[in-house]
Parts: structure tokens; C-alpha cells; sequence
């Protein structure tokens, strides 16, 4: 990504909605404006394809950047096929292809993984990861915008695969213009290589996610407002101390959860030899909101203390499950 500017300019022009009603894209007939706006403006432009036609249209008209939709990569039958016809191309126009895999809709780290090994195989060595966030159910996260951000997901992706560039769409994330802008510098403080934003010249009027765009001078604004920290470790003595008081607290949580673990496993032996289930729904209830109340009154997350707890119980339960 340029610093306050665009490497690629991306359209959709096959889209994949939800419902059938929506407008589904313009199709083939938007391949020529495509072509036009990269020989215009000398910027090389990206569209989703989510089957071989579309990545063949693509190729013949000199479109190289392609990204693969959230609900394609769930879905390795369709990868395959695309893998299929990336494979029958010649070596030239390979090495000229970008192609950018979202994450699946589903927080599924391996079929993420899955769908860029099927497209590396293919013999396409450029490849990028794009984070769109993850479908998920609002009762267990308590995310409140379009897709839930579960960050270690592509924070383990890029642990395993550190040579994918990854790169953050914080408008197909948020769903959400006035949280684009926040998310974009939340994903860039991570150490996010790029962002896909969407920008219209008429935000409200767009045919597709209205609410999500950006109009071109809130994304100019926004694009010089980001600051670009540097994954160069420079903190120092000061902050190796303060790793070392992280280190300290960490050793006394691990013992800790030792010792539940132990305590959980007698209460598990306790239910078994008294015929109960070992899941008690009225005292599972009891601790959520004892430690949501807690959270709430010491202004800890409680979405974060919600996933602690609902952990730990999965832990407790798993012990006292007979093997
Ligand atoms: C898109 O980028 O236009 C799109 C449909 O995104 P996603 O596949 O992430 O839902
Ligand atoms: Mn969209």
C-alpha cells in the first residue's frame, strides 16, 4: 500500500448476495470499463471471481489482480475449480497474476490456509490474504458490527504463512462507514501490509453495501489521517522490564488454571458417583454474570471476560468428560 494512496483499484462486477434481489453486479459487460479505468489512470484494477469463466474473462482482457470471495473459499470444491484453471495457464501469464484470497465466512483458519495452498500449488506465487472478518453469532462475542474481527485468525495465518502479504477490508468488516477509518489504523497497529476499502462517489447511492462506503474525499482524508508503525522491535529496556512483569503474571494465571483444572476434575468424579449432568446450566449461569458484573464494574471488557469464562468452562468440561 502507498502512503496516502491506492496500489489497485477494485470493483465487483459479479456479486454475491444474500439475497436474490439484490443487484448482482453489472457481469461481463463491466470487464471494458475495467480495462478503460487501467489504461486511463495507469492503476491496476482488481474483481472477485468466483468460478473458472470469470478468472478466464479476466485473463483475456489483461485483468491480473483476483480476489476469491469470503463465500467462495469456504467452499473447496469451488477453490479446486479455480486452481484447476489458474494451473492450465502458461507460466507468463502466471507470474503476472495477483491473487487475493478473503478469509471464509466462517472463522476457519485451515480452509482459509486450505484455499491459498490450492492456489500456490497452481503455480501462482503471488498471493495475498485478505481479513474481512468472520460471520458470527452476536449472543457468543458480543461483536456488534457486519463481521466479527477475531484478529488471532489472521494473526495465525500470517505465523504460519509468512511470506502472504495480509492485508485488512475494514469495510466489508464494519459494514459500517464510520468505523472504517478506526479499524483501518486498528488493523495497521497490528501490523497489517495493506487495505481494501470501498469508496463511491455517492456513498448513499451505491447499489451494493451503501452503508459501508466511503465517499472519495472521506477516503482521501482518511488515507493521510493513518500513521504506519514499524514491526521493528524498538522498545528497549523499558519495555523488556514490562515483558517481564507480563511473563510473571502469565506464570501465576497458568498455575492457577493447574489448579482449577484439578479441583474440576474432583468435582467431575463428585457428579459421576451422584448421577448428575455434568453440565449444571442454573451454575454456569451464576459465574457468567458474577464475572460480567465484575468486568462491568471494573470497566474490563466484558466480551473479552465472556470469552474467558466460556473457555475455561469448555475446559472443565472437556476434563470431566469421560475419555
Ligand atoms: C466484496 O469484496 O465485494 C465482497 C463481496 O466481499 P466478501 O467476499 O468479503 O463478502
Ligand atoms: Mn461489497
Amino acid at each position: 500500500m502507498k502512503q496516502a494512496g491506492a496500489d489497485i483499484f477494485r470493483a465487483g462486477l459479479w456479486k454475491p448476495r444474500t439475497s436474490p434481489h439484490s443487484f448482482r453486479g453489472v457481469g461481463e459487460t463491466g470487464i471494458a470499463w475495467l480495462v478503460e479505468a487501467q489504461e486511463t489512470f495507469g492503476l491496476p484494477v482488481a474483481t472477485e471471481v468466483a468460478i473458472p469463466e470469470h478468472l478466464s474473462l479476466c485473463v483475456k482482457a489483461g485483468i491480473r489482480n483476483l480476489w476469491i470471495g469470503a463465500r467462495t473459499t469456504a467452499n473447496p470444491f469451488m477453490v479446486q475449480q479455480l486452481a484447476d484453471a489458474l494451473q492450465a495457464l502458461d507460466n507468463e501469464t502466471k507470474s503476472s497474476i495477483c491473487m487475493m484470497v478473503k478469509n471464509p465466512i466462517n472463522p476457519d483458519l485451515d480452509t482459509w490456509c486450505g484455499a491459498i495452498e490450492r492456489i500456490r500449488k497452481a503455480g501462482i506465487s503471488n498471493i495475498v490474504a485478505i481479513h474481512r472478518g468472520f460471520s458470527d453469532s452476536l449472543a457468543l462475542t458480543g461483536n456488534t458490527m457486519r463481521n466479527d474481527a477475531l484478529w488471532s485468525i489472521p494473526l495465525s495465518l500470517h505465523r504460519l504463512m509468512p511470506d502472504i502479504l495480509l492485508v485488512n477490508d475494514p469495510s466489508h468488516l464494519t459494514g459500517d462507514r464510520q468505523l472504517v477509518g478506526r479499524l483501518s489504523q486498528q488493523a495497521l497497529d497490528l501490523g497489517f501490509e495493506g487495505l481494501m476499502i470501498e469508496v463511491h462517489p455517492e456513498p448513499d447511492k451505491a447499489l451494493s453495501d451503501a452503508k459501508q462506503q466511503l465517499s472519495i474525499e472521506e477516503a482521501q482524508a482518511l488515507l493521510r489521517s493513518l500513521v504506519y508503525p514499524s514491526g521493528i522491535d524498538k522498545g528497549g529496556a523499558a519495555l523488556s522490564a514490562l515483558r517481564r512483569q507480563i511473563d510473571e503474571i502469565d506464570d501465576s494465571i497458568w498455575r492457577l488454571i493447574e489448579e482449577r483444572q484439578r479441583v474440576s476434575a474432583e468435582i467431575g468424579e463428585l457428579k459421576h458417583k451422584a448421577g448428575m449432568t455434568i453440565y449444571q446450566e442454573e451454575r454456569f449461569r451464576e459465574i457468567l454474570s458474577a464475572r460480567l458484573s465484575w468486568a462491568r464494574q471494573r470497566g474490563i471488557s466484558e466480551d473479552a471476560v465472556n470469552r474467558i469464562v466460556n473457555a475455561l468452562h469448555e475446559i472443565s468440561i472437556n476434563m470431566q468428560l469421560k475419555k
